[in-house]
């Protein structure tokens, strides 16, 4: 009840110039599937000889251009002109052919445009869902009272019939698909935007590492799946940074730090992740590793470090980290651990830096 109190609440947009692409496409499709039903329909009364059968004709002209207004003239008015069409179409086949030949069912493509065109404000699609509602049961009890002019042998019967069930599901069919897959596709490309926005947030643009928001996230899904399992964190500093930029300028700056993403992540092989804390700051997160062996990997981390070299256009130098390493305690909370691990990077500064406090 509240959802359909909300959809009858609901704006629609003002211009029917941006009408969505697979609505247009299902719209243009039924209407040149109707241009060849008009014309076979036109073909075959004539056959029968009444002199009527200009009006399929007609029907014919009239959907070609409503075919032809959309995305040219008004799309809009393309979906109103075709509602009429229709109710024309109906009309003048029963009072002329008769109930039983299923043109009437044509009706529900119709409604079906009708409930899927967004321009469409929602109790105006109500009004006239129960307009055609009462239109079909008028029709029916006109065709008791009246039947058809036109006198069918069994074959045109046979014939006409066959062609009235097959548009329908033709068109049935060719909306079903248009809108369905258009949900399915809007559905994917929410979920691929989704995962690119969130790899985004957890990325930082410079060095393409995880940033500090992703490697907190990584560190208390740990933590909250193998409550048991040890694991260590270090926080690495580059050592007279601002000197680096001073020296060679911030682009320099930029350029090692990106080296030095690079060197962390070809060194990982699998024992750590290693996230951008935040300017010349890094985090690495080693699970299963105690302190000792966490030790032994940032020292030789370290030494990697000191012997890479750089070279920044006609510059080469050599840079210098120091390192904190705290082991979890199976009690402190991840930003808990983390201090403590970066009280031993100060430690380790204070010390003479380049080295690897655990
Ligand atoms: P210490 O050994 O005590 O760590 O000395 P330091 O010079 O590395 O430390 P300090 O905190 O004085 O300076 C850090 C510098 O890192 C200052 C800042 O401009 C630089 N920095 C931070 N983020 C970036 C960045 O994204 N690019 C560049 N080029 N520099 C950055
Ligand atoms: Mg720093
Ligand atoms: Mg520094």
């Amino acid at each position: 009840m509240n959802h359909m109190l909300e959809l009858l609440r609901k704006k629609v947009p003002k211009s029917g110039k941006d009408m969505p692409l697979y609505y247009k496409s299902a719209l243009a499709t039924t209407e040149v599937v109707l241009v060849i039903y008009f014309l076979i329909v036109t073909i075959m009364l004539s056959r029968i000889n009444h002199h009527l059968e200009w009006v399929p004709a007609l029907m014919c002209a009239g959907m070609l251009g409503c075919r032809y207004s959309i995305g040219r003239i008004n799309s809009r008015l393309s979906v109103y002109a075709f509602e009429v069409l229709i109710i024309v179409w109906c009309s003048w086949h029963t009072h002329f052919v008769g109930w039983g030949y299923g043109a009437q069912h044509l009706l529900i493509p119709m409604l079906m445009l009708c409930f899927f065109n967004i321009y469409e404000p929602p109790p105006l699609k109500l009004v006239t869902f129960v307009l055609v509602v009462f239109y079909r049961m008028a029709l029916f009890s006109y065709s008791l009272q009246h039947s058809g002019v036109y006198a069918m042998d069994r074959t045109m019967v046979v014939l006409y019939q066959l062609l009235n069930s097959l548009t329908l599901f033709d068109v049935l069919a060719i909306d079903f698909i248009t809108f369905s897959s258009s949900i399915q596709e809007s559905e994917r490309q929410l979920i691929i935007n989704n995962q690119a926005l969130h790899k985004e947030a957890g990325t930082d643009p410079l060095t393409q590492l995880p940033n500090r928001r992703a490697m907190l996230d990584h560190v208390a899904a740990f933590m909250n799946d193998s409550p048991n399992q040890p694991f260590s964190v270090a926080i690495a500093d580059i050592d007279f940074f601002k000197k680096v930029n001073d020296t060679y300028g911030h682009q320099c700056g930029d350029y090692t730090l990106k080296e030095l993403a690079n060197l962390f992540m070809g060194h990982a092989d699998n024992r750590y992740t290693v996230c951008r804390w935040g300017g010349e700051e890094f985090c690495f997160f080693m699970p299963g590793l105690n302190l000792d062996e966490a030790g032994i990997i940032m020292n030789d981390l370290n030494t990697a470090v000191r012997k890479m070299p750089l070279h920044y256009h006609d510059d080469s130098f050599i840079i210098t980290i120091t390192i904190g390493v705290e082991e979890y305690d199976f009690r402190s909370t991840p930003d808990a651990i983390l201090g403590k691990a970066d009280q031993k990077l100060y430690m380790g500064k204070m010390n003479g830096r380049d080295q690897v406090v655990i």
